[in-house]
């Protein structure tokens, strides 16, 4: 079932999306080569607690922590660890929600470690550029499948592949809702988007092939090549005009400058 936002639920939503962004914000002041995935999330957590949220992802189907935390080969759904430390040339998608006022946010930049190799850069580029090719799509009118192809387009057409095991998804007073959002499909098919949906848009895009497995802890998601992924997401309202995106990178991008 997909629930139709009000206005005033929108801007709940707004508020718990644009703290997500002040946290990804936070964290990117911290990402470096010797930093631990754990210290991240603890960051990530105290900043949400400061404000006067929870942590969205946090028992979440049991997940144990704020942050999903997945490094190079990980897709997402990496879980934060004492023992897993940046490296220089690492590729780190940190994936963040929140629960404020009975709303979540949900949103996720993929980060470089230091230097990362030119070919990896790109890949993290054309990932992002995807995103916005989804959002540019998600309008009232349009079709989940319209976003889906432009996504995949993009990227395929770089030579990378669309993981299709995980999808974007309806965000609301629950963290998953209707519809979902794949990152692939035919332009003119599926659900019809309406004004007042909102929907997270989150491609994850492999430089290698597009396979991926679940290691034993449950959670992780690897590349089955072991080749590099990316994951970039935002949370948006469907308008009648286009998307009014509610979470934002800008707290990251201010971060990134002053590095
Ligand atoms: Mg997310
Ligand atoms: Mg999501």
């Amino acid at each position: 079932m997909i629930f139709i936002k009000s206005e005033e639920e929108i801007e709940l939503l707004r508020e718990s999306n644009l703290l997500v962004g002040k946290t990804l914000g936070e964290v990117a002041k911290h990402i470096r080569p010797g930093v631990s995935t754990l210290e991240l999330d603890r960051i990530a957590e105290e900043y949400i607690r400061s404000q006067g949220a929870e942590p969205g992802f946090k028992g979440y189907g049991g997940f144990p922590n704020t942050l999903c935390i997945s490094v190079n080969d990980v897709v997402v759904h990496g879980i934060p660890s004492a023992r897993c430390i940046l490296q220089e040339g690492d590729v780190v998608s940190v994936d963040c929600g929140t629960l404020k006022n009975g709303y979540y946010g949900d949103s996720a930049y993929t980060f470089e470690v230091g230097q990362v190799a030119e070919e990896v850069h790109r890949l993290l580029e054309t990932t992002k550029e995807s995103l916005y090719k989804g959002i540019e799509k998600a309008m009232a009118g349009m079709r989940i499948g319209d976003i889906g192809h432009a996504v995949q387009s993009h990227c395929e057409n770089a030579g990378y592949s669309v993981v299709r095991e995980m999808v974007g998804h309806g965000v609301g007073k629950n963290l998953h809702e209707d519809p979902q959002v794949p990152n692939y499909g035919k332009a003119g098919q599926g659900v019809k988007l309406k004004e007042g949906m909102v929907i997270a848009v989150e491609p994850m895009i492999n430089m290698g092939k597009r396979h991926v497995f679940q290691e034993n802890d449950g959670w992780t998601i690897r590349t089955r090549d072991r080749m590099p992924s990316a994951h970039f997401e935002h949370t948006m309202a469907i308008g009648k005009k286009g998307a009014d995106i509610l979470s934002t990178f800008e707290y990251v991008e201010q971060a990134l400058r002053k590095q």
